[in-house]
């Protein structure tokens, strides 16, 4: 087991390019996040999102899901 406590700074602001506003929610950083447009600058295999950032994600990667269950593919 590997615990690499590499933060020695604590980032509180989102991860988004170009915004600092405060984090509020993590996600997977990856496919998801570009898929929903957001420019994520995360070293980690988790981003954080601010409360407006989080908003855009999770209506764009649901939106997808409901498409996909419709079969608008
Ligand atoms: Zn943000």
């Amino acid at each position: 087991m590997k615990h690499e406590r590499k933060s020695k700074i604590k980032k509180r602001t989102c991860d988004v390019k170009g915004c600092s506003e405060k984090k509020k929610q993590s996600i997977p950083a990856g496919k998801a996040a570009k898929k929903a447009g957001l420019d994520i600058e995360a070293e980690g295999s988790n981003a954080y999102l601010c409360k407006k950032h989080w908003k855009i994600y999770k209506k764009e990667t649901k939106d997808d899901r409901e498409m996909r269950q419709l079969g608008w593919n």
